[in-house]
């Protein structure tokens, strides 16, 4: 087992045989965040995975990307399925646009990140930060250490970043 290790009380466990998640979160672990860049055309993918799925070739290698983005959308969990997520509700899973390879091969996509809104230290966002942020809000990624040899890619509000209005779901 190439990973095995409690987050929040849950387990998480990373199987030797998947090789392309084991070297994607090596280098998480490292707090550096590396994508596949396809050896036939060049283009990079997300989540990690075995061929290209724009010109299906195996081949491909492992670049360092800049971890900044916007939200492209996002979802607020207010009753968490997952118990162990219950003392954090109202929380942010967050649908980040990068800034690397946006608008490619065609105009509407994007490599398109998905993690939590965090702290700048890696926490779970609190409520009065879950409020700030919504579609357009300029992210950058950050990693929580969860045990040695893993840490989760996250996302938190880019302070360095010129924020537009951000659009959020109507409330109720
Ligand atoms: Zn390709």
């Amino acid at each position: 087992m190439a990973v095995n290790a409690a987050y929040l009380g849950m387990q998480l466990d990373l199987n030797d045989l998947d090789i392309e998640n084991v070297e994607y979160f090596k280098h998480c672990a490292a707090h550096s965040f590396h994508l596949q860049q396809c050896s036939a055309c060049n283009l990079l993918r997300y989540p990690p995975t075995t061929a290209c799925p724009w010109c299906a070739d195996r081949e491909s290698r492992w670049v360092p990307v800049e971890g900044k983005g916007a939200v492209h959308s996002y979802t607020e969990i207010r009753h968490a399925i997952q118990p162990a997520f219950k003392p954090f509700v109202p929380y942010l899973v967050l649908l980040v646009d990068l800034d690397t390879q946006k608008g490619k091969p065609s105009e509407h996509e994007a490599l398109r990140v998905l993690a939590n809104l965090c702290t700048p230290d890696g926490k779970l966002a609190p409520p009065e930060m879950v409020r700030q942020v919504g579609i357009g809000t300029r992210v950058r990624m950050i990693f929580t250490d969860v045990a040695p040899g893993l840490s989760l890619p996250q996302w938190t509000i880019d302070e360095a970043a010129s924020q537009p209005k951000p659009w959020r779901y109507p409330e109720r």
